[in-house]
């Protein structure tokens, strides 16, 4: 079975019903996904691609990396989206890692792209730009317009997404065309996806809330997608008059909520909002439903494999809660030796996809590291802390990962307070994520200088780490400390931390 062939199966009968409605006024219709993935497919078989092999991109949004993604699929290579952001140093990592046998840049970046491939020996890199433009979309031109789809078997992989940051916990999760698919169907029910659905997808296509989550389910409804290259709150309020359903990072509906036009009538079009990728306020909830009279559905899942759990479609949207573990999936909330907890308790988060479904199939080329997340009765540890009410909704009180999320992205400190610690003057830092308005989390770094470093400013150390890191994970405030707290076993205690410098 091929993820791809699922999708396909469910095209609208009419070739040309409308798949992708691009800012531009361009249009592409089902039958041309078709058509188009297959020159894509076509073009890494000619390129001597083999099922199995990794086909890294670092691209803007754009209807023709889609439909890369899909001839991907279509060849059974497996794809690697890199958040465009990332900076040559962490590209480097990711390369290396996963050794590609192409690796898809933007146009602007051809040059560097080119050395890292002959530095990491990479075979093969194309350029492709938000608009089409580069050599992938033109040697893809060349292809034939038909293309068998491969046939894959359930554990073959589909796509490997890394977690973000190259120290600490950066791994590539490894997702089959299995997990892929019985998300991709169960959302696809569990959310209602109906006739006469219209998704607006203004999500990054580099991670799997936009490229699976939102972009399976309306390929397997056959809905037309207004594709934009990314999110902008006053255009997507227009957009909404011809939409059905959004999904976005709690930042989005943040931002939604500032907007003066955000009425009742303005979304009146709408059927549903989804959230999810980070913690949702209970004011944001709140809010949106007495100025848009609609409730906010709240999801919860992570990158390796899926969505795990979602509040209802029909019945109650539990505010502060992420809903029920979703059909197929396994959720129990244990204490420290992976003993289930009473419902009312807080403990562990752990998952388990029936029949091998939902949950990812391991972190690439980690066998030790898959061992110590799994429990031997096939849980995966996800690292976050939550309690099943009564009712048996969860709700997310907390991580006990080392994870700060900030605009819907995850950054790891520990690769943070590496680039700082490099720093001339510095003895070493601690970095912490706090509240923050808009993003939810702002990504925060507390300092010790070293002697003879009294000089060195808040500014002196963003500014060094711009060229270094992606621009998301860049501390947005620096403050110094002369001592770190530390606990007995001499790990800092950021908790203390957060406390202090909150507000
Ligand atoms: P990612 O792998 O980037 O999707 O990030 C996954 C992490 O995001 C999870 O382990 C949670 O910590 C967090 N997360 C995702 N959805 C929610 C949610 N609805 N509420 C709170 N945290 C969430």
């Amino acid at each position: 079975m091929n993820l791809y062939g699922l999708l396909a199966s469910r095209f609208p009968a009419e070739g040309e019903a409308p798949c992708l409605i691009l800012p531009d006024g361009r249009r592409l219709s089902y039958a041309e996904l078709e058509s188009q993935s297959a020159r894509y497919g076509a073009l890494l078989v000619e390129a001597g691609l083999k099922p199995g092999d990794r086909v890294a991109a670092q691209v803007e949004k754009s209807a023709e990396a889609l439909l890369l993604y899909l001839g991907c699929l279509r060849a059974g290579c497996v794809f690697l989206p890199l958040n465009p952001a990332y900076t040559r140093g962490e590209v480097v990592y990711f390369l290396n890692d996963a050794k590609p046998g192409l690796f898809v840049c933007a146009p602007e970046r051809l040059e560097e792209a080119q050395e890292l491939a002959w530095a990491c020996r990479l075979p093969l890199v194309h350029d492709l730009g938000a608009r089409g433009e580069g050599s992938l979309a033109a040697a893809a031109a060349q292809m034939p317009a038909r293309f068998a789809t491969v046939e894959r078997a359930d554990g073959d992989l589909a796509s490997i997404v890394y977690t973000s940051g190259t120290t600490g916990r950066s791994k590539g999760a490894m997702l089959t065309h299995r997990n892929l698919a019985a998300n991709a169907r169960v959302l696809h029910r569990y959310w209602g996806f109906r006739p006469g659905d219209v998704l607006l997808h203004m999500l990054p296509t580099f991670h799997v809330h936009g490229l699976f989550v939102a972009t399976h389910c309306a390929l397997l409804n056959g809905s037309p997608v207004l594709f934009e290259p990314k999110f902008d709150a006053a255009r997507a309020l227009r957009l909404m008059r011809a939409a059905t359903v959004f999904m976005g990072v709690p930042t989005y509906y943040v931002r939604l909520l500032q907007e003066k036009g955000l009425t009742r009538e303005a979304v009146a079009h709408m059927r549903l909002f989804i959230s999810g990728s980070a913690p949702l306020l209970p004011e944001t909830f709140a809010e949106f439903r007495e100025r848009t009279g609609h409730t906010l559905l709240e999801r919860y899942g992570m990158t390796e494999g899926g969505m795990f759990t979602s509040n209802p479609l029909e019945g109650e949207r539990r505010i502060g809660t992420v809903g029920f573990p979703l059909p197929g999936t396994e959720v129990r909330v244990v204490d420290d030796l992976d003993k289930p907890r009473p419902a009312g308790e807080i403990g562990h988060i752990q998952v388990r996809g029936q029949n091998s479904s939902s949950v990812f199939a391991g972190y690439w080329q980690l066998p030790d590291k898959t061992k110590e997340e799994f429990t031997p009765d096939g849980f995966f540890r996800t690292g976050d802390m939550g309690r099943f009410d009564a009712e048996g909704y969860l709700a997310i009180v907390g991580r006990n990962k080392d994870l700060i999320i900030t605009g819907g992205l995850n950054v790891y400190p520990k690769e943070i307070e590496e680039a700082i610690d490099a720093l001339p003057g510095v003895a070493e830092s601690a970095v912490i994520g706090l509240p923050h308005p808009d993003f939810g989390e702002a990504v925060t770094a507390v300092v010790v200088r070293r002697q003879g470093g009294e000089g060195v400013s808040a500014e002196d150390i963003i500014a060094e780490l711009k060229g270094r890191i992606a621009g998301f994970k860049v501390p947005k405030a620096v403050h110094f400390v002369d001592d770190l707290p530390r606990n007995a076993m001499g790990k800092v205690q950021k908790n203390l931390l957060r406390q202090r410098f909150a507000g």
